[in-house]
């Protein structure tokens, strides 16, 4: 990437310009392979990470592991000699901080030892890994500050200027091993040098009122500043119009919303709703009859209601939802629920047949939609679906394909939301002739400035209690690093809980040794995590669990396999399911009490939260033993610690906000591509939000197409069409 590739154009660059059209090809295709750029703008936000100082060495016993980092260090020796079993040199530099020590490596590239001299110092990259105890970047690659560098500014010679440029921030950006901070930095001055006058998304009164910078400034000093206060004033003005554009962006959504026509839905006197209700064999919590009621009362406007009912595993969101599917079945509608895998797609049909019970469903006809159904099986039930005669289909992202019509789609019914992304629920919502109702439901519960952030178009219910009679669950931490004997302990444990005639799972990270389930995380040189096969094959033999049923259950079965083998969990046919996540989301088995989670600190918080709830359902109290090799007081190990403290939901959603970062809390589906939050830091900066949504309120109400000001309204179309590049990338 150099600035020869640049190409001469004559139209004036604005933020929407290609980038190719400013850099030149090669560089905007690294660009965009590394950070998913296409645009000025997209790269003028991407925003430095942090700023480094030539004259201050960054502290390398504080690097992570395993990350690319970018630091600035001292070489302290450099060494060339000849390799031993091979021909060929390696060149060995060390570099330092004044205390630790980082190897970098070279093999055959003996033309570095004369650019490397102890003494200089520079900016290094790469990723830290440990090798027998020792520091090292691998894959390394530098600039070095002063004489050698290409286009870095010498040290001036006069001492006020060089003390300057000793103290001036110099920008470090996120990067990855083929595009260095320094490169992206240097692509991200040319733009600043090119671009036009920026226009300013915030209205002036606004801007003035917050003591806000222009935009086109804020850029500037974001990227180039020369004081710590520059680039401190850019990021607040920057972090202000992130909220205000993406809060401005949902608020228009809202409005769009609320100008369509849905179908009203209202329950026939006598009819299936109130039949359904007669039959209930226990009463609704009063958190469910609450959302029940603002439920009936959205589906009975004429515009779509776009719901978010949050509430803990087991406090009965189906059943609310089942309710709504029926008010709207009286109406002669259909609804569609969405389920995240096969697994839960399989057990909401036979749930919601056997709470409808046989009359009710030969009426309803509850429908099962899936990618793996048989061909005869699936044309029948897209029959079904399309005359109308299937007024419940279930099923997974099958349901969004092109083959499936529906005949009177009036209800959305999304299960367990952080699966899926706005555009799978847009893409359901497009099957209705007219916009159905959509209903989402999710068992993680979402803290406030989240859901105002994420699902700012939804409207929020919330279910707290759970049904009475639930015995409560029990956590306990196994921690391997500190008792490695406890291990056994955790399978006489699992054995007293067979004995008294209940079930169990076991979840691995792993589906056969050294290959991993998607979404599980990984160090390629730590321990192997523990994996199903190899877990299955150890309870089969242990003597404690000798007369006990043991079978595996994971993402690599057909999905004929996990249902039966669910099938069979579910009729007590087998006592302990060795699995993978695919039992995270859903999974209802009243006798299961037993939760043992394996390498528990490879999991998030939300995620041994949502494991944990899969015991203690019914009537029998559930035992969660969360193993982990982790050492006491490391994140991981906090992690762990977390879930075991609190059965609290949302007290957990405020732990993973803290110790994970965002995209990780808010899932890759929502997340994911460049929709996904900059500066913004929803554990933090809640009342930023709070505020930038009021703003963005006002405005839209006394302009609602944003004429006024035209520089948002592009900003919130670029802000929703990059939500839609991100599911484009995806599928
Ligand atoms: P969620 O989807 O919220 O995790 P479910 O809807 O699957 O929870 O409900 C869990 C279990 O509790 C189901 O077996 C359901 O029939 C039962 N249930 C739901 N509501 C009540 C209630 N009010 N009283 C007793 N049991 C209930
Ligand atoms: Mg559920």
């Amino acid at each position: 990437m150099t600035d020869s590739e640049a190409v001469e154009t004559l139209a004036p660059v604005t933020l929407d310009s290609k980038l190719a059209t400013v850099v030149g090809g090669k560089t905007a295709v690294a660009l965009g392979k590394a950070f998913g750029v296409l645009t000025v703008g997209d790269l003028l936000s991407h925003y430095p990470r942090r700023y480094a100082r030539r004259g201050e060495l960054s502290s390398i016993s504080l690097l992570p592991l395993d990350e690319n980092v970018t630091i600035v260090a001292e070489i302290r020796s450099v060494d060339e000699r000849p390799m031993k079993a091979r021909k060929g040199s390696i060149v060995e530099v060390k570099i330092s901080d004044g205390r630790g020590i980082l190897s970098l490596t070279w093999f055959n590239q003996a033309w570095r030892a004369k650019q490397l001299q102890p003494g200089m110092r520079g900016m290094f990259a790469g990723k830290v890994t440990d090798y027998r105890g020792h520091l090292q970047l691998t894959h390394p690659t530098y600039k070095l500050f002063g004489p050698g560098a290409d286009d870095e500014p010498e040290m001036p010679t006069d001492a006020a200027a060089a003390k300057l440029w000793i103290e001036q921030p110099v920008a470090i950006y996120p990067a990855t091993n083929t595009v260095a901070s320094w490169q992206v930095a240097q692509t991200i001055a040319i733009l600043l040098d090119s671009v036009g006058p920026v226009p300013d998304p915030i209205p002036p009164e606004l801007r003035g009122e917050r003591g806000l910078l222009p935009q086109g400034r804020a850029f500037e000093l974001i990227h180039r500043p020369e004081t710590d206060s520059d680039w401190r004033r850019a990021r607040d003005t920057l972090r202000f119009t992130e909220a205000f554009v993406l809060q401005s962006a949902l608020v228009q959504q809202r409005l769009t919303a609320r100008q369509q026509q849905s179908t009203p839905r209202l329950p026939t006197p006598g009819g299936l709703l109130e039949r359904f209700d007669a039959g209930l064999p226990f009463t609704l919590t009063a958190d469910q009859q609450g959302v029940a009621a603002e439920i009936s009362t959205d589906i009975a406007q004429t515009h779509p209601m776009n719901r978010l009912v949050q509430g803990e595993v087991g406090s009965g969101k189906t059943v609310v939802a089942l309710r709504a599917m029926l008010a709207v079945a009286d109406t002669g509608g259909q609804s569609a629920l969405l389920a995240p895998t096969e697994v839960l797609a399989g057990q909401h049909l036979r749930s919601i047949a056997r709470s409808l019970g046989p009359e009710l469903a030969s009426s309803l006809m509850p429908t099962l939609l899936t990618g793996q159904l048989p061909v005869a099986e699936r044309r029948k039930a897209l029959l079904r679906v399309v005359s109308g005669q299937a007024k419940i289909v279930i099923g997974t992202h099958a349901l969004l394909g092109d083959k499936v019509t529906f005949f009177d789609l009036g209800l959305v019914v999304v299960d367990e939301q952080h699966r899926f992304g706005v555009d799978q629920r847009e893409a359901l919502r497009q099957k209705g002739a007219v916009p159905p109702h959509v209903l989402v439901l999710t068992a993680t519960p979402i803290p406030r400035t989240v859901a105002m952030t994420v699902f700012g178009d939804l409207d929020v219910s919330t279910i707290a209690e759970l049904p009475e009679g639930r015995q409560g669950i029990e956590t306990f931490v196994v921690p391997l690093f500190e008792k490695p004997g406890w291990v056994t302990r955790v399978w006489t444990r699992l054995a007293e809980e067979l004995a008294l005639g209940r079930q169990g799972f076991v979840v691995c990270p792993a589906i056969a040794p050294k290959q991993l389930e998607e979404g599980a995380e990984v160090d390629p040189e730590a321990a192997a995590p523990a994996s199903v096969e190899t877990v299955l094959a150890d309870l089969r033999r242990n003597p404690a669990l000798a007369s006990a049923r043991i079978e595996p259950l994971h993402g690599r079965m057909t999905s004929e396999e996990k249902d039966q083998a669910m099938r069979a969990f579910a009729a007590g046919k087998i006592d302990v399911l060795v699995a993978t996540t695919v039992i995270e989301v859903g999974v209802d088995v009243p006798n299961a009490s037993a939760m043992v989670v394996l390498d528990a600190d490879r999991f998030g918080v939300s995620q041994l939260h949502q494991l944990r709830g899969r015991v203690g359902r019914g009537g029998v109290p559930g035992l969660c033993l969360l193993v982990t090799s982790a050492e006491a007081e490391t994140i991981a190990r906090e992690r762990v610690e977390a879930v075991a403290a609190t059965l609290d939901g949302f007290e957990l959603a405020q732990v993973d906000l803290e110790l994970r970062r965002e995209g990780d809390v808010l899932g890759s589906s929502q997340s994911g591509g460049r929709s996904s939050l900059r500066l913004l830091r929803v554990a933090t900066d809640g009342d930023l939000i709070g505020e930038a949504r009021g703003h963005a309120q006002r405005l839209s109400e006394h302009d609602p197409h944003l004429d006024t000001v035209p520089a948002l309204r592009e900003a919130v179309l670029r802000r929703l069409d990059d939500a839609e590049r991100a599911s484009l990338t995806k599928s």
